[in-house]
C-alpha cells in the first residue's frame, strides 16, 4: 500500500539482532482503511524485532488514543488504545497464514508491510461497544439522548411481547 510506505519494515537489511522500529500513527493513516468506526488518533506503535535465520518476531508496543463515536450518544470521544500483540513471520517462498499471528513470506519479499496489522491490533483493542462512560471527566449527551429514537419495533414489541412479560417476572435479586 503506497499510502503506508512508512510501515515498511525492509528486513532484509536488517542483521539477525533485536531491532526497535518506532511507527507514528495519525489521522492519515485511518483514512485508507474503509470503515468509519475510527475517524483519525494518535498513537505510536513500537515494534521490537529479532531476527534469526528465516524468522522474524515482532512484537507490537501500541499506545495513544483514536477518535470515535460514543455508540450511545453519538458524540465524538478521544478513546485511549493500549494494545500488545505478537506476529511471527517465516521467511519462506509463498504469502500465506499459518496460524493466528503466524505468517509466511516469501524471503524475497525483501520487506514487510506493518500498517494493515497495526490497523488490525488497534480495532481488536477497541470494546464492541465505545460509550462516554468509560471515559474520565465524560458523560453522555443528554440532549442528544432525548432525539435518539429508538430503533424501529424495539419498544412496541417490548411492551406486546408475551417473552418480555415473562421476563419481568423474573426476581434478579433472587
Ligand atoms: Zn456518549
Amino acid at each position: 500500500m503506497e499510502k503506508h510506505k512508512a510501515f515498511d519494515i525492509e528486513f532484509m537489511r536488517l542483521n539477525d539482532d533485536e531491532h526497535e522500529l518506532s511507527f507514528d500513527i495519525d489521522d492519515a493513516f485511518f483514512e485508507a482503511f474503509p470503515q468509519n468506526r475510527i475517524h483519525g488518533g494518535n498513537l505510536k506503535s513500537v515494534v521490537t524485532l529479532r531476527k534469526e535465520d528465516a524468522l522474524l518476531q515482532l512484537q507490537f508496543d501500541t499506545e495513544g488514543s483514536i477518535n470515535t463515536t460514543c455508540d450511545r450518544c453519538l458524540n465524538s470521544i478521544s478513546y485511549p488504545i493500549e494494545s500488545f500483540e505478537t506476529l511471527i513471520v517465516n521467511l519462506g517462498t509463498d504469502y500465506k497464514e499459518q496460524d493466528v499471528d503466524v505468517i509466511e513470506i516469501p524471503a524475497t519479499a525483501h520487506k514487510l508491510n506493518v500498517a494493515q496489522y497495526i490497523y488490525e491490533y488497534i480495532l481488536t483493542a477497541m470494546p464492541m461497544f465505545v460509550n462516554c462512560d468509560d471515559l474520565e471527566n465524560v458523560v453522555c449527551d443528554e440532549q442528544t439522548l432525548k432525539y435518539i429514537v429508538p430503533l424501529p419495533g424495539n419498544e412496541a414489541d417490548d411492551k406486546s411481547d408475551p417473552r418480555w412479560n415473562a421476563l419481568k417476572n423474573i426476581d434478579l435479586d433472587e
